[in-house]
């Protein structure tokens, strides 16, 4: 499958992505690119608008973080819902695919559940604590047209503003295809 990564300043980022009905082979096929893609990058989540296809899908790979550092299987969320975020905030680093290069510290809820269907179809409910729970709500901001970078203090985002132009510009003449 061909895929093309949607780079900071492209309008689909910023849209809210539609529901996926039912899960056929194609649904199946773009998960598994998706899957090759964050690999190949080295990323540890993706976002269905983040290869310009506006669907309510992402995976990621658990990432542990405090501890041992390690990386776990690719887990597929469909039309995720989140819900019950904790009232303990965390501030951690961030940084996202479609922002290369920009990484910052970002505030949220410390655990979240989330519910969605995997590659079968079937619903599942599941709270995820610390980094993980962090990840999953990176991504699912992405269906929704939110970038971490709108969460940062707005201090903060003011000293990356002139990098954040430059690199729109830089970036709107990139194509990039798996
Ligand atoms: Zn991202």
């Amino acid at each position: 499958m061909d895929l093309q990564l949607a780079y900071y300043g492209d309008p689909i980022l910023r849209q809210k992505a539609q529901e996926v009905g039912e899960i056929d082979e194609e649904i199946k096929a773009l998960v598994a690119a998706m899957i090759d893609v964050m690999d190949q990058k080295s990323g540890i989540g993706l976002a269905a608008p983040q290869v310009s296809k506006s669907l309510r899908i992402f995976i990621i790979r658990q990432y542990d973080k405090g501890t041992s550092g390690d990386i776990g299987e690719p887990q597929v969320f469909i039309n995720p819902k989140l819900s019950y975020p904790s009232q303990e905030i965390l501030e951690d680093e961030e940084g996202c695919l479609s922002v290369p290069g920009v990484y910052a510290e970002i505030e949220r809820p410390a655990a979240i559940t989330v519910e969605a269907q995997d590659l079968e179809g079937n619903f599942f409910t599941k709270t995820f604590h610390g980094y993980p729970a962090r990840e999953i709500m990176h991504e699912n901001d992405h269906l929704n047209g939110v970038l971490f970078i709108d969460r940062m203090m707005a201090k903060e985002r003011k000293e990356i503003d002139q990098m954040l132009k430059k690199l729109k510009k830089k970036l709107s003449k990139k194509k990039w295809r798996s």
